[in-house]
């Protein structure tokens, strides 16, 4: 028989692999960022502090986004504080498409003696995490405050303790800033197959054994941008009886802005407030933080 030459097209970037252990009622998603990541972070000019805990932030919101079973939906995440040198952070996905932005005080920022720790960040702030179901229009937002030391722990104590769902998240950020990636594990269907929901104790042993498994994880091997997900999915589980690979989806950074929609939220306005937002040249500049990018709209063409 003739040899066959197969290609291998398992993703390595950009990505997001779903998996289940279906033996240990466990699964998850492994999620890395490449190009993507840099595409996003090119749109600003941050310094590496808040440059990392943004990418961060991409990867988790990457790593639920991709949990939604409703493929129009959106997931966002915020974290607002109180007093830190972050004032806001956001980010966000729908459909494969990640976005996201952070406000924050640059002289607070460099006045920091070493890297700034999260409570330096923050001060005293929550993080917000909110599901939008686009089929059903129905809305869901858990908000928990940003303890620990990274912004993945705090999605970790989100899943735990708002969720009741024993939850490892592990996020790795390669020192260049252009790769990082991250795992989710999940001890979940025991509730949706209408038993008790056992699983919300943390030291059942079947999740005790993913868990071990998952923490075996390395930041180095999450933001190495030429092991492909497969590939490290089964340096973790090899030794599991089933690893059922889900989809992959495809990401890429995504924003909705554009002259057109930005004309149109305009529009909506009244005279008198379109009167207040516009310029000596008869211009309303609108911003799209995303992107770091101004729309400038002319009264006259709007009213055309
Ligand atoms: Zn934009």
């Amino acid at each position: 028989m003739a040899s066959e030459q197969r290609i291998e097209t398992a993703a390595s970037v950009d990505a997001a692999l779903g998996f289940a252990l279906p033996q240990r009622h466990a699964r998850g998603r492994l999620v890395r960022l490449g190009p993507a990541l840099e595409e996003i972070l090119a749109a600003h000019d941050y310094p590496a502090p808040i440059a990392h805990l943004l990418s961060e932030a991409l990867v988790l919101t990457a790593l639920l986004g991709a949990t939604l079973k409703d493929a129009g939906g959106q997931l966002t995440m915020q974290a607002q504080t109180e007093a830190g040198i972050v004032d806001l952070l956001v980010a966000d996905y729908k459909a494969g498409a990640l976005r996201g932005y952070v406000r924050f005080d640059p002289e607070r920022l460099a006045a920091e003696p070493g890297p700034p720790t999260l409570a330096a960040l923050f001060g005293k702030g929550y993080i917000a995490i909110t599901f939008d179901q686009a089929l059903t229009s129905e809305r869901y937002q858990g908000i928990v405050p940003l303890e620990g030391g990274s912004l993945a722990e705090a999605v970790e104590h989100f899943f735990v303790q708002s969720e009741q769902i024993p939850s490892l998240v592990r996020v790795g950020v390669d020192d260049s800033g252009r790769v990082a990636g991250g795992i989710l594990l999940q001890h979940l269907p025991e509730g949706e197959e209408g038993r008790e929901r056992l699983h919300t104790r943390l030291d059942h042993p079947e999740w005790a054994h993913v868990r071990m498994l998952g923490q075996t994880i390395r930041a180095g091997e999450l933001a190495d941008p030429s092991l492909p997900l497969e590939t490290l999915l089964w340096r973790l589980f090899h030794e599991e009886d089933e690893v059922r690979l889900l989809s992959t989806i495809p990401l890429g950074k995504g924003c909705r802005c554009s002259l057109e929609h930005v004309s149109s939220v305009i529009a909506r306005f009244s005279a008198e407030e379109q009167a207040e937002m516009v310029d000596d040249q008869g211009v309303i500049s609108v911003d799209c933080e995303f992107c770091s990018r101004v729309f400038p709209i002319r009264l006259d063409d709007l009213r055309a």
